[in-house]
């Protein structure tokens, strides 16, 4: 497997929602079903409809990302990828073993996922050099402002 299907791999694993159809004699129907994993029975997987699908899911990451002309870009946006993954997966663990605190990983996710709070922690881990940013009141999380009284 190369960087790409790699990140076509595993934006699959984090993304589709889809029912799977583990048959490999229905790949290509029309049936909005996945056929990811029955088309991974086959050694030509990578030219089928639905790996394809996610291979053109990963350029696009790599694009957003802003890494397609950039060397070994789609092995950097893998890596970051990898850490959205490993992220999920302990956020999983921390809402399956403790439900009460979904309302706080949803808070939590709402703040990181604000444009303007997005864009400054981004900046914090892309840049070493650059000195903190200034933290207002709008930066921190606040509960309340989530859960309400
Ligand atoms: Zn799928």
């Amino acid at each position: 497997m190369d960087r790409l299907q790699q990140v076509g791999s595993l934006l699959h694993i984090l993304i589709c929602g889809q029912e799977h159809d583990m048959n490999p004699e229905n790949i290509g129907m029309e049936d909005r079903k996945c056929h990811y994993y029955a088309e991974e029975q086959l050694s030509s997987c990578w030219e089928e409809p639905d790996h394809q699908k996610w291979i053109v899911m990963a350029e696009d990451f790599v694009k957003s990302c802003g890494l397609e002309n950039t060397e070994d870009g789609t092995g950097k946006a893998m890596i970051l990828l990898e850490d959205v993954r490993d992220a999920c997966k302990k956020i999983a663990f921390l809402a399956l073993n403790c439900p009460l605190t979904v309302p706080y990983i949803t808070a939590i996710l709402g703040t990181v996922m604000k444009p303007s709070t997005a864009k400054k922690k981004l900046s914090t881990t892309t840049s070493a050099s650059s000195s903190r940013p200034t933290t207002s009141s709008s930066g921190f999380f606040n509960p309340k402002e989530f859960l309400g009284d």
